[in-house]
């Protein structure tokens, strides 16, 4: 009989394997990140990569509000239902359900925990869960946890979905999981399409708003996400997820959706029942991100600006697009390599972007991931564009 190999040898040999690959990650230690300037290695760089797509994350009515908040005590102490549930934490689900246009909602200390948390509660053995090829990481492996058949349908392909649908077997219960703004491509999911086919086929809809909450919505409800922009409530898109750390700023989830969903969550929802409450001073500081939100529609109307603004001016460039109207804005590359090159020399140049490579995305379509926000300028987004236009030829003439 081998013995099996010691922890160092393996974890030696599997580092080795990851940077021959071109997929070794390093960590970036800011020294700051004030809204979209970043100070790394002494230097000050503009930074297309954060998820802050309001510029809430530095806003000072925010600050002053977790400032506030952290005089409730720096920690919620224990889990939410021990003692870990304060009253700004129910101001803040009663104004997320408010802006969701939902009955209740219930935050989670992040959109991981909310995902694999809500579906590892709805469904188990003997149910499917049906998951978007493209869905956030969370999502999957909330599908791989629960227990219940796990089916992928091609990105976006109702006709896959559909057909998933009509052979799933009959008995169990079955839950369609999306994201409705992909988080690596920018693009919106079918929303209205996949709830048509959810309520024909009696399956369960949830939806991941991580990127689509507080920034897109309907007329009534402007922040609620990228299901309401698809016209659907919440009879139709019953389970509706969004996170905290993107376009709010600032950190934790929700689930929104009927009185009987949230109940249900906290009787069942391990990852929400079995850790500490978050910290107030964090859930005063989102609740102020939201009326933030409301109040301040300009935000909104600038991010808009600032993504047509770009997309105009990278068409002129002939910059390699892809087909998003979100703040996620990608430039395909494919090759890792080439990735590696063109956001080193953006960083020499002073920009700092998202660099995402396999397994994040599918093999051969690793990109630069660059998010805009509300906080740019059009002069910071007109040098980035310059600075791509130089850099892409040069790094495409190292890596050959
Ligand atoms: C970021 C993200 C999450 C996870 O949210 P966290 O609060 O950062 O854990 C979930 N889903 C999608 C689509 C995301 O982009």
């Amino acid at each position: 009989m081998t013995r099996p190999r010691s922890l160092s040898a393996t974890l030696r040999a599997r580092l080795d394997e990851r940077r021959a690959q071109n997929l070794y990650r390093e960590l970036k230690t800011l020294a700051a990140a004030p809204g979209p300037r970043a100070q790394l290695d002494g230097r000050e760089l503009v930074a297309f990569s954060s998820n802050d797509y309001l510029g809430l994350a530095t806003h000072p009515r925010v600050i002053a509000a977790q400032q506030v908040g952290a005089e409730l005590g720096a920690g919620a102490t224990a889990s939410h239902l021990v003692n870990g549930h304060l009253q700004i934490h129910a101001d803040l689900q009663q104004k997320i359900a408010a802006v969701t246009g939902r009955e209740a909602a219930l935050v989670f200390s992040s959109g991981y925990m909310a995902n694999v948390g809500t579906i590892c509660a709805l469904v188990g053995r003997g149910d499917q869960i049906l998951s978007d090829k493209l869905n956030h990481a969370s999502l999957i492996d909330g599908a791989r946890l629960c227990g219940a058949t796990s089916l992928r349908f091609g990105h976006s392909d109702l006709g896959a979905l559909q057909r998933r649908l009509e052979r799933a077997a009959a008995g169990g219960n079955l839950l369609v999981a999306v994201d409705g703004v992909y988080s690596m491509d920018g693009d919106c999911a079918p929303l209205a399409e996949i709830a048509a086919l959810c309520r024909e086929y009696s399956a369960w809809l949830m939806v991941d708003e991580a990127h689509g909450f507080g920034v897109m919505g309907s007329a009534t409800l402007p922040l609620a996400g990228s299901a309401a922009a698809a016209g659907l409530g919440q009879d139709e898109a019953p389970v509706l997820m969004g996170t905290l750390g993107k376009a709010a700023g600032n950190a934790g989830a929700f689930v929104a959706g009927s009185r009987a969903l949230i109940d249900y969550l906290v009787q069942f929802a391990r990852p929400y029942i079995y850790t500490t409450g978050m910290p107030p001073a964090v859930a005063s500081g989102c609740l102020a991100a939201l009326e933030t939100m409301e109040q301040e529609a300009q935000l909104r109307a600038q991010l808009q600006r600032n993504i047509a603004f770009f997309r105009r001016r990278a068409a002129a460039l002939a910059l390699p697009l892809m087909d998003s109207t979100s703040a996620i804005q990608p430039l395909p590359l494919g090759d890792e390599h080439a990735v590696m090159a063109v956001a080193a020399e953006l960083q020499r140049r002073g920009f700092l972007v998202g660099a995402i490579r396999p397994p994040t995305v599918p093999a051969g379509t690793a990109r630069l991931r660059i998010t805009l926000s509300a906080a740019h300028s059009e002069t910071q987004i007109d040098q980035l564009l310059t600075a791509l236009a130089a850099a892409l030829p040069a790094a495409a003439g190292a890596g050959a």
